[in-house]
């Protein structure tokens, strides 16, 4: 836990929260950090879970939303199988791995599709962040669906977001959707702490490394786009392995490169906000 947390000044505040002031934060939460990607299956919610793990080792107190209302990941990454209790006003979060979390999937059946329309989607949102007994957290990550669309907006307009990192593959047809991400949240005012290239590349027992999405492309996007560009992340089938498992790679295996670097992607945010 960081000792002394230092009053941030409007002026900070503005700057990591983008604009509007009639934008609330979570309650119980110092920032809110949206992980995001354009596209499905590029290891938003693998990054998500990792960081949120990581920045718990950096000691500070942290939460995981899955914002993901179609296709909730953090049950089955985190291995929650109970429903969060309820005082009969709050939803109390499920805390695992002294994590808070709070996911649609610990209150609907794993098997069945949400088949919502927008506004339900909306309301769940609202939900998540106003009714969840979130407690003392310096931060939430949320888990973002893929895409520009309901969720995104909800939690723009009406939420202080305090930063956004998106991920994405080095695939071309993953980093156009990157950029239409990119403009969205600099439209909506949120500051984007930078772009993540995951599955970067895979080592194999020769010792060579192959570029299996292409090479450099995330970090291209980044200079295009003048972001920061945060970190590469390579493919680890123990990732996978882990994820699967319910305990994520950077809790199960501490010393493990990739575990590695989000120990120190966890530090570098940090010390952006404290
Ligand atoms: P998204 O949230 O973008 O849909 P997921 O986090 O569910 O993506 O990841 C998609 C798949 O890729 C999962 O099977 C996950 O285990 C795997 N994966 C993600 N990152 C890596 C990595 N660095 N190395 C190996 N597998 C990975």
């Amino acid at each position: 836990m960081p000792k002394e947390k230092p009053e941030l000044s409007d002026a900070m505040r503005k700057k990591l929260s983008g604009s509007s002031r009639e934008k609330k934060p979570i309650s119980g939460t110092k920032f809110t950090i949206a992980i995001s990607s354009a596209k499905g299956g590029v290891g938003k919610s693998t990054f998500a879970t990792n960081l949120a793990l990581a920045l718990k080792q950096n000691g500070c107190k942290v939460g995981l939303l899955d914002a993901d209302i179609y296709g909730p990941s953090i049950p089955k990454m985190f291995g929650i199988n109970e429903k969060p209790k309820s005082d009969g006003q709050k939803l109390e979060p499920v805390i695992k791995y002294d994590i808070q979390c709070m996911s649609i999937g610990f209150l609907t059946d794993e098997k069945t599709p949400m088949i919502w329309r927008g506004p339900m989607v909306t309301s769940a949102i609202k939900t998540f962040t106003q009714q969840v007994n979130w407690k003392d957290l310096d931060f939430i990550i949320v888990d973002m669906p893929p895409g520009t669309g309901d969720t995104q907006l909800t939690f723009s307009q009406g939420i202080e977001m305090n930063g956004a990192i998106i991920v994405s593959t080095p695939q071309e047809v993953a980093l156009l959707d990157v950029k239409r991400g990119i403009k969205m949240f600099d439209k909506l005012g949120v500051k984007i702490l930078g772009l993540i290239d995951n599955m970067s590349s895979f080592t194999g027992d020769d010792g060579k490394k192959y570029a299996i999405f292409g090479e450099g492309g995330v970090k291209r996007t980044a200079e295009e786009f003048n972001k920061e560009f945060l970190a590469e992340i390579p493919i680890d089938p123990n990732v996978g392995k882990f994820g699967d498992l319910g305990k994520p790679i950077v809790e199960s295996d501490p010393n493990n490169k990739i575990s590695q670097i989000y120990v120190n992607l966890a530090k570098k945010i940090k010390s952006i906000y404290f």
